[in-house]
């Protein structure tokens, strides 16, 4: 028989959302009356904007047309777009990134997944906890991981994010290669401000490490000193790459388009002492693996950057952060402790009276019919949190926080 990846069988198979699948369905089957407000899963609810629908029917004509169709594009994605996302979402900010650094492609799922494929399996990786699943389980199954004991990788060096520290994360002790950082964040909705990012771009260049920074809720950003991009700090080009997405920005989760930056400045280590460029490893990876995101999403996305565009995804993202604040302010005068919600669709729940995530997920189900997600399923330090959603529809948010209400909690 063929030999497997072993890798994969250190893998546990993931329980989170079935198990909260089947409590949902359990409680569902003994209260057939009650309507459950679903505030769990990170998918958006509100369709996609007409800019972006009249690009594509646009384009969708173009398909029908000897003259405009398109096959095969650039495996980097269409200049059109690139262009446009070098001019709005970096130089507008005053980051200096060159088209030839931006490689479109189907999502940052797949590219914060795939990037491990130009290092070296031996590099050691450093996360922020709790996290977003795909960083740690992409590693583990490239064997960078070692094994699961007591819930973390022995590999992997955990940087706790909670109450205690305000949920900004210590800078490492074990000298990683490699450190993922999220923000706005998922899960905790929280965010770091410029000095505090400043101290993670100082630590790479004194360390050698290389951060993979997850930008897919930049758009949420309200506050002022809270940077879009991690380019923003000077000296970034030289030890970040930068993940984008359009799935929250503007609804694409099921479209599917992102983007990620790859510096030239960019550089790594061959086994022989070379200095090799990371932009020419991605797009080599990217030219042998990936045929490039479709001609239509791509142009749906480039409408996202006209005005009209813009200020259409203004619009929803307003819609979902007056959501957020609902909740927020909800969940406060329950007497629940909160954290997220400014800058980023998520809430972080204190889990009342030290009940266990799971624990108070059952509450929240049985006493008012509300289902989140709990925060042990994104890390250990993710115990005793709860994670809500703002990306639900308003009257759903609002009826929640009316159930919230009759919460009486001994804390
Ligand atoms: C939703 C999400 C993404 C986006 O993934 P896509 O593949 O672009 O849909 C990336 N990172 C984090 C942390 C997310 O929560």
């Amino acid at each position: 028989m063929i030999k497997i990846n072993d890798n994969f069988c250190e893998l546990p198979a993931s329980y989170l959302f079935s198990d909260v699948a089947k409590r949902i369905n359990a409680f569902k089957a003994e209260h057939p009356d009650v309507e459950i407000i679903k505030m769990g899963i990170g998918d958006v609810t509100q369709p996609i904007c007409p800019a972006a629908i009249q690009a594509m029917e646009n384009a969708v004509a173009d398909q029908a047309d000897r003259v405009t169709f398109h096959g095969y594009g650039p495996e980097q994605g269409y200049d059109f777009l690139r262009r446009r996302i070098v001019d709005v979402d970096y130089r507008s900010r005053n980051i200096d990134i060159d088209i030839d650094e931006i490689f479109i492609s189907d999502g940052a799922k797949s590219d914060t997944g795939n990037i491990g494929d130009i290092l070296s399996t031996d590099c050691k990786v450093a996360v922020t906890d709790p996290v977003y699943p795909v960083y740690v389980d992409t590693n583990v199954m490239a064997g960078r991981a070692g094994h699961l004991v007591d819930g973390r990788w022995s590999r992997i060096e955990y940087l706790p994010c909670t109450a205690e520290n305000g949920f900004i994360p210590s800078l490492p002790k074990d000298n990683p290669d490699v450190i993922y950082l999220c923000y706005p964040n998922n899960p905790t909705g929280t965010t770091l401000n410029r000095s505090q990012l400043e101290k993670w771009v100082e630590y790479a260049k004194d360390n050698n490490a290389l951060i993979l920074f997850d930008s897919a809720y930049e758009a949420y950003i309200t506050e002022p000193d809270i940077p879009h991009s991690i380019y923003e700090i000077p000296g970034a080009k030289d030890v970040a790459i930068e993940f984008r997405s359009f799935s929250k920005t503007a609804g694409f989760t099921g479209l599917r388009c992102g983007y990620t930056v790859v510096p030239k400045a960019l550089k790594g280590l061959s086994k022989n002492g070379d200095e090799v460029s990371l932009n020419a490893l991605w797009n080599r990876r990217q030219c042998t693996k990936f045929n490039g995101a479709s001609y239509i999403v791509q142009r749906a996305a480039e409408a996202l950057y006209s005005t009209k565009g813009r200020h259409q995804v203004k619009e929803t993202i307003a819609y979902y952060m007056r959501n957020a604040s609902l909740l927020r302010n909800g969940l406060s005068a329950a007497g629940l402790e909160v954290w997220g919600g400014v800058n980023a669709p998520y809430i972080w729940v204190k889990t009342p009276g030290g009940l266990s995530s799971w624990e108070f997920f059952d509450l929240l189900l049985e006493k008012c019919g509300i289902a989140g997600t709990p925060g042990v399923g994104f890390g250990p330090s993710g115990e005793g949190y709860f994670r809500l959603t703002a990306f639900g529809r308003y009257e759903d948010t609002v009826a929640a926080v009316e159930r919230l209400s009759s919460l009486k909690l001994n804390k």
